[in-house]
């Protein structure tokens, strides 16, 4: 399985290289080079019925009655041919392919693939595809994704050539069998899957196939995330026992009591902290949701039980502000707190990595610079990374190789379905914050056209004028980072030059210095500011209770979890809050899209929304799991197999198993990033 394709028939160092463009090095890769389609021309349809197959291609066998060749202008011929049945006549047509001609002859028996249309009372069929006498096919044809060079019949020669190979050296079939576990969806032999996979008879044949394909590669992921897990609990976790009277005077210290979501998370962490394994929790909240203080209780808890704690989050802008709202929530508690960003400068730095060798620092909170190898803790006993999809596996694997074991905790406001969550992060558990603090306003939201925007202006004017501030995103060019700003730059220019001359405008955007970022938000924050215009750099938890509007420009361009996710910047204080957004065109689609914001405010639902629209794919960094690209399986669609295969999975680990040769047989099919990831 793991030759190269140059072991087949008919594949040279040239078509080898146009493979490889698709990214089939070897035979596996080919044979798990699924059709995207097939096509039906297993039957034949009187042409007197053409009519009822709509717009799908439909197969015609008949003879042909005439042939002519016109030239209506220079450079232009155009073949027809009319062939007919028992039932009918239809009329086919080609354009510039004059050569066709010479394979064709009249009274002959010819079968004709593709679609009809009705013009005058004729049935037509342009560019159709035709060969010589009655041609029914015995299955349904695939149809590859192809790239330049390689046609349909060169992969289907291929794969028929792999397929043979395989069959004759027995080698799909002798593969070590996954020992006593019993694929639910198993109706044939793997070969025959295969086989089925890319020449079914029927759609039905085809379905089988797959879903039996698709729990052997399901279970082979779960099987993956399952041993990580189990390599992870093999090491002794810092056991947090002590009875927390610090964390019970901190509870009754917070100026609100904690939601039922936000408890039961902490008990979630509270149980795993004082077990003998690492914990590897997931919390999942809503902007908004309050997942900082359920943090700082994690944290809290590591520190009262003599060990030190680290917060990493995305940008300078969070890690400050997380560091200034815990340096107040634990104003009168005996922890210290430190600081540390690519800013800080170097005295203040080496004083600090000094503080937290010896452990004077109980927590450290900060961004990518903590992954700097002299930042060394004396006893690390927890590592929280907030709005984890930003961070790579390998940058959280770097914060929590600091420590011995820790307890790790990830944040994320991208909230993913239940179901989801268990494939995307099967190796972690997770806790759900569903509702929001009491008192949170509803943000109004409104999606609006170009024609109501000098009235939106005149909105805006108003609520600035009661010293409210506002943000206006603008769109994103995903082309280039530097197509963003110059796009927010001309937006800043109009606003502040013409639209909004008697207020204080500033641009913040991604290419800015962190300086200057900083000082922009800062002076926003502390009300300097009146309108902020901004690229989607404020996405990320910045927190300025008296903004209460969001314009959104281009809204059709983000996605509904970034929309959310700006949209949660507005109704963070008392006063009524708005979210704007400003879409082009009548797309149904997109209207459909964004009418969703209007209507729904829980992010959980709108990223469900958002899954059906949108597939699973990067939305949730799925790549940046580390996760493998799925041949068979669609992780969305297969929800039950899934659920199927990870209960298969967890039943095998619990035996007595092989583990190198199940770790061969993981990296074999999803590659050794994968694999590397297993033993980071
Ligand atoms: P997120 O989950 O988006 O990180 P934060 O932790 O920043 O949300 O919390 C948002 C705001 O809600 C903060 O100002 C925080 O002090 C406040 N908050 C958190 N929990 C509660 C609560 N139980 N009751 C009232 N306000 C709360
Ligand atoms: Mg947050």
């Amino acid at each position: 399985m793991n030759d190269s394709l140059c072991q087949l028939k008919g594949i040279g160092a040239k078509k080898q290289a146009l493979f490889a463009r698709l990214g089939i090095h070897t035979i596996q890769d080919l044979l798990q080079y699924f059709p995207r389609q097939y096509e039906d021309r297993q039957h034949i349809v009187p042409i007197r019925s053409i009519g009822r197959w709509g717009d799908k291609k439909v197969l015609v066998c008949g003879v042909i009655q005439q042939i002519q060749e016109i030239h209506p202008r220079k450079g232009l011929s155009i073949l027809k041919v009319r062939v007919s049945d028992d039932t009918g006549m239809v009329e086919l047509i080609w354009f510039n392919q004059p050569y066709k001609k010479k394979s064709l002859s009249l009274f002959s028996q010819v079968t004709v693939f593709g679609n009809a249309t009705l013009s005058y009372g004729i049935w037509q069929m342009n560019n159709p595809e035709i060969e010589q006498g009655c041609c029914v096919y015995e299955a349904l044809l695939p149809l590859y994704g192809l790239t330049e060079g390689l046609r349909q019949q060169d992969i289907r020669k291929a794969v028929q050539a792999a397929l043979a190979l395989v069959k004759q050296r027995n080698s799909i079939d002798s593969e070590p069998q996954q020992g006593f576990v019993v694929n639910p969806y198993r109706c044939m032999s793997t070969y025959e899957a295969y086989e089925k996979m890319h020449f079914p008879k029927t759609m039905e044949v085809q379905q089988k196939a797959r879903k039996q394909l698709a729990f052997e590669e399901l279970f082979d992921l779960q099987l993956g995330l399952l041993l990580r897990r189990r390599h992870e609990r093999m090491v002794k976790g810092v056991k947090c026992t002590v009875n927390g009277a610090l964390l019970k005077q901190f509870i009754s210290s917070l100026s609100f009591t904690l939601t039922k979501g936000q408890i039961k998370a902490f008990l979630d962490i509270q149980d795993d902290m004082e077990g003998d394994v690492p914990m590897q929790r997931l919390i999942q909240g809503d902007v908004g949701s309050g997942k900082t203080v359920v943090a700082a209780l994690a944290l809290l808890k590591v520190v009262e039980n003599g060990y030190q704690g680290v917060l990493m989050a995305p940008t300078e802008i969070l890690a400050t502000q997380h560091f200034e709202e815990f340096s107040r929530l634990f104003q009168s508690f005996p922890v210290k707190i430190a600081l540390l960003t690519g800013r800080i400068n170097r005295t203040q730095r080496k004083q600090l990595v000094e503080e937290l060798q010896q452990g004077t620092i109980h927590i450290l909170i900060g961004t990518h610079a903590l992954l700097q190898p002299d930042v060394i803790f004396s006893q690390l006993g927890l590592v929280v990374t907030d709005e984890q999809h930003r961070f790579g596996v390998r940058q959280r694997a770097i914060l929590q190789n600091k420590g011995k074991a820790p307890h790790v905790l990830f944040m994320t406001a991208t909230p993913i379905p239940r179901t989801l969550a268990l494939s995307v992060y099967g190796d972690l558990d997770v806790s759900s914050i569903r509702e929001m603090p009491p008192g949170r306003q509803i943000v109004k939201t409104y999606v609006i056209g170009e024609a109501m925007r000098a009235r939106m202006y005149q909105f805006m004017k108003k609520i600035m004028m009661q010293g409210q501030q506002c943000y206006v995103v603008c769109p994103l060019v995903e082309e280039s980072a530097h197509l963003d700003v110059q796009a927010a730059t001309a937006l800043y220019e109009k606003l502040s030059t013409q639209v909004f001359t008697e207020f204080r405008c500033a641009l913040v955007h991604g290419q800015l210095g962190s300086t200057e970022k900083e000082e922009i938000m800062t002076a926003f924050q502390q009300g300097k500011i009146d309108l902020l215009v901004a690229t989607s750099v404020i996405e990320v938890g910045v927190n300025v209770p008296n903004a209460t509007i969001m314009v959104i420009e281009d809204a059709e361009r983000f996605g509904l979890a970034q929309l959310h996710q700006l949209r949660g910047r507005v109704g963070r204080g008392t006063a009524q809050s708005y979210c704007i957004l400003l879409a082009k065109g009548k797309n149904k689609e997109i209207q459909q899209r964004l009418h969703w914001m209007e209507t729904i405010h829980d992010g959980f639902a709108l990223s469900e929304k958002d899954l059906l629209l949108r597939g699973a794919g990067r939305l949730f960094g799925y790549v940046q799991h580390g996760l493998p690209d799925l041949k068979v399986a669609n992780i969305l669609g297969d929800i039950d197999i899934l659920i199927a295969a990870r209960e298969a999975a967890t039943l095998y680990v619990q035996g007595n198993i092989d583990e190198s040769a199940i770790i061969e047989k993981i990296s074999r099919r999803f590659g050794g990033h994968f694999t590397r990831i297993l033993n980071h």
